[in-house]
């Protein structure tokens, strides 16, 4: 088979490999790197997955993507390293699950990208001796799962912006407590202001000599990792040929994209649910076929999600023969009739969120925090709505000892701290501050101009 090719959602950029895309982050022109081909995993191989560990089944998932870029066992050393950590699956009644993504060393879902994205850049940077600048933006757990994946390499620095006042304690503490060449901003904005700065320092020609990459999920490196876990779950929870219902909860969109991919790749999904909170642009969409960002987006418990024009929706609308540029404009409307046979697009406010996390509780005996518990809000409203289906998998993206302060309040259970977060409240942090302009970025950044 021929090595898969990359090319831009914008459609004025040439196509590239896996390892370019990788490198680069984001096009030249603006746009997302997709794959041109989506290669089939033989059923016959899915149905051994049951049989097969996390790194073994992340091995048939990424493989086709890279051809000999990595080698064999290299590939297999890196995701037995990257994925050290357990993925439980816990029944909530019946053949209704929790997939609880929040076991890495930054107790998010991001690790499962980062850590692998991170190894991976590193083997590329090694082979040509380059060393880079990863730019990222955060909602509040991209940076530390980035930041955490890169920490102590002498080749690369990391920058990471935050919305100052957006993030939790504890969130930003996973990323200011590091040092090093992890280098923090508390960016006086929202995350989108975060992710345009980002964007601009891309394309700007001032700072070429920096060779920027980016780590947000608008890097297909952080896409392919995230396709494995459906497969790892339904392995876990389905029998042979069984379709699944997959809840996600979502704000960048890039978990969404890697159940899609998996979905095309041959996983077994009756329906994605994609609960976004009350950033509801997307949901909107399906109802209306008319795409209306969010500006400025709302600020909700689930802060992870607080993104008034998700990036992926890009890759999301082109996946459905669509287009749409960056900044969210639709030059040719995607398939409605076949997104809404795949997806089921649904808002939920803070209150039904709060409302989920006492009565998941008091229930089941499930502790969610409210990213996860928008998704199984999510889930019981398709339930209720469609018709009764089995089985479902909610997704648990984050540990709720990151959000105690809700937690606290809404169960009267201060959830444990993980081990891997058991000195954070006490380390010494470092970060600087800075307001929302270009030119201030711009500034910062040509620092590290006379350094390169
Ligand atoms: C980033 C994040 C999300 C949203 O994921 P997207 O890929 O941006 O849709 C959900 N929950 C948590 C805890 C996150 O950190």
């Amino acid at each position: 088979m021929s090595l898969i090719k990359f090319f831009s959602t914008n459609g004025h950029f040439e196509r590239v490999d896996f390892r370019q895309a990788l490198l680069m982050g984001q096009a030249p022109d603006k746009g997302l790197f997709m794959p041109e081909q989506i290669p089939r995993i033989p059923e016959s191989i899915i149905e051994e997955f049951p049989k097969m560990s996390y790194p073994q089944i992340a091995y048939e998932v990424v493989k086709p993507y890279l051809g000999d870029l990595i080698t064999d066992s290299a590939l297999r050393n890196m995701l037995q390293d990257a994925y050290n950590y357990e993925v439980p699956m816990e029944r909530v009644y019946d053949e209704k699950y929790v997939l609880r993504l929040d076991q890495g060393p930054t107790c998010s879902f991001k690790d499962f990208a980062a850590r692998l994205m991170g190894r991976m850049i590193q083997y590329f940077l090694k082979e040509d001796g380059k060393s880079i600048i990863i730019l990222t933006a955060t909602s509040g757990d991209t940076g530390s799962a980035v930041a955490h994946a890169f920490f102590g390499l002498d080749n690369i620095k990391v920058v990471v912006l935050f919305p100052e006042k957006e993030v939790t304690v504890r969130q930003r503490r996973q990323m200011t407590t590091l040092g090093k060449n992890v280098f923090p901003l508390a960016i006086n904005g929202k995350f989108d202001d975060c992710q345009a700065l980002v964007k601009q320092a891309f394309v700007d020609p001032e700072l070429r000599g920096l060779n920027l990459s980016s780590a947000n999920s608008i890097n297909i490196g952080r896409l392919l990792p995230q396709a494995v876990y459906y497969f790892y779950a339904r392995s876990r929870a389905a029998l042979h040929g069984e379709e699944i219902v997959f809840s996600v909860p979502s704000g960048n969109f890039g978990d969404l994209m890697g159940g899609l991919i998996a979905m095309k790749m041959g996983l077994p999904v009756h329906k994605f649910v994609v609960a976004t909170n009350e950033n509801d642009e997307f949901p909107g969409f399906m109802q209306t076929g008319v795409y209306e960002p969010i500006r400025p987006s709302k600020n909700c418990i689930s802060n992870a999600m607080n993104v008034g024009h998700p990036s992926n929706l890009a890759r999301l609308f082109c996946l459905y023969g669509g287009q749409m540029d960056e900044t969210g404009r639709v030059s040719r409307q995607p398939d409605l009739i076949a997104m809404h046979k795949d997806l089921y697009a649904v808002s939920i406010t803070d209150d039904v969120t709060r409302q989920t996390i006492k009565e998941a509780y008091s229930q089941y005996g499930v502790l969610l925090e409210p990213h996860g518990a928008v998704a199984w809000a999510g889930l019981v409203k398709y339930l209720n709505e469609c018709g009764d289906w089995s089985p479902c998998i909610s997704l648990e993206t984050a540990d709720p000892a990151k959000f105690p302060e809700e937690i606290v309040r809404l169960t009267g259970i201060n959830p444990a701290l993980p081990q891997v977060m058991a000195r954070l409240d006490e380390l010494e942090e470092h970060f600087e501050k800075m307001n929302g302009n270009y030119a201030s970025l711009r500034n910062y950044l040509g620092r590290f101009l006379t350094e390169v």
